[in-house]
């Protein structure tokens, strides 16, 4: 239990926050902002975090669910998520200026998907059906394209050929969950085939990682993210499935002081779409609830950088963060 005198310490581990597609998918809104002028608009948010919505917002970006929302002649940036092939289609026809900050990872996941479709598979994709990157892979074969969650959803699966069968995976999910889904498809499915490498990113995977190591050293796991941030989500879940007791916060104002009564050691970390400048802010209302003892952890390396667009490459010839 924590003391008046006791020294309570805030472990903040690294990596955290901001991916490299993530960092991508902002600067080209700035950048699009700088070289065409506002508005921009932006199809979906550009990554699932309030802050760096509302500050693009404050920029002249204006974010749409669908194409039709764009006057003719806008620029359009489609979001880290990715689009299936018919918002593509749509912005091609309406000749709009489109530029693409889908992530490449999950552009990668798109090509396996057009892959396993050209093999006439069925492709099971595990992931969250609502999820915008989700709606975007299962666009591109919407015919041959199962989504499963669980294991449960794996065991109502009712397919015509279990031989030809591909599985493929949302990039932001749990490491733990998505191996015992996987397991329990190749037990179903033995002929079923994956990808060739893992479609979870290094960056959900490091993010994972880090929050096993510091969650034995912590009482309380806080994350920074917002609600509807699958990474930040299942971040609190790894906490939780640890027996840690761990809490998702979009802000500093989001701690609840109760949460901290017998706590005297917290564990931070932030999904991939939150950036530092809430990081910063959590651990100064935690300097002031008494955890003046803040450190970094540096448990996994991270150098991950993924080039601009074409049409920014010339505005923008050094890295921006
Ligand atoms: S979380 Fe992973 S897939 Fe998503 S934008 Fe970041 S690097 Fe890309």
């Amino acid at each position: 239990m924590a003391t008046q005198t006791e020294t309570k310490t805030l472990l903040r581990v690294r990596p955290r926050g901001f991916c490299a597609g993530v960092v991508r998918a902002v600067d080209i809104v700035e950048l699009a902002l700088e070289a065409y002028g506002a508005p921009v608009y932006v199809h979906h948010e550009i990554v699932h975090n309030t802050y760096v919505v509302e500050q693009l917002r404050r920029r002249g970006a204006i974010f749409v669910e669908t194409i039709e929302e764009v006057p003719s002649n806008s620029v359009l940036v489609f979001s880290a998520h990715g689009v299936p092939p018919t918002v593509r289609q749509e912005a091609k026809d309406r000749s709009l200026r489109v530029i693409d900050a889908t992530c490449p990872l999950v552009t990668k996941v798109h090509l396996e998907a057009l892959k396993f479709a050209r093999e006439k598979r069925t492709i099971i994709l595990i992931g969250h059906k609502d999820h915008q990157e989700i709606v975007g892979t299962s666009g591109e074969a919407p015919d041959r394209t199962l989504v499963v969650d669980s294991i449960a959803a794996v065991d109502a699966l009712d397919v015509e050929e279990p031989d030809k069968l591909a599985f493929l995976t949302q990039t932001t999910l749990s490491l733990y969950d998505t191996q015992e889904i996987v397991a329990r498809l190749r037990q179903r499915f033995p002929k079923i085939i994956g990808p060739a490498s893992d479609d979870i990113c290094y960056a959900t995977q490091n993010r994972q990682e880090a929050v096993e190591q510091v969650a034995k050293d912590v009482d309380l796991i806080l994350v920074v993210g917002s609600q509807n941030s699958s990474n930040s989500n299942r971040l609190v879940e790894l906490a939780q499935r640890l027996n840690r007791k761990a809490k998702l916060i979009d802000s500093a104002n989001d701690i609840d002081p109760k949460w901290l009564e017998g706590v005297s050691r917290i564990g931070l970390t932030a999904g991939a779409s939150a950036p530092e400048v809430l990081v910063e802010q959590v651990s100064e209302r935690l300097a002031n609830f008494g955890f003046t003892d803040q450190r970094d952890l540096d448990l996994i390396r991270e150098d991950v950088r993924f080039t601009l667009p074409p049409e920014l490459q010339s505005i923008a010839p050094a890295p921006r963060r």
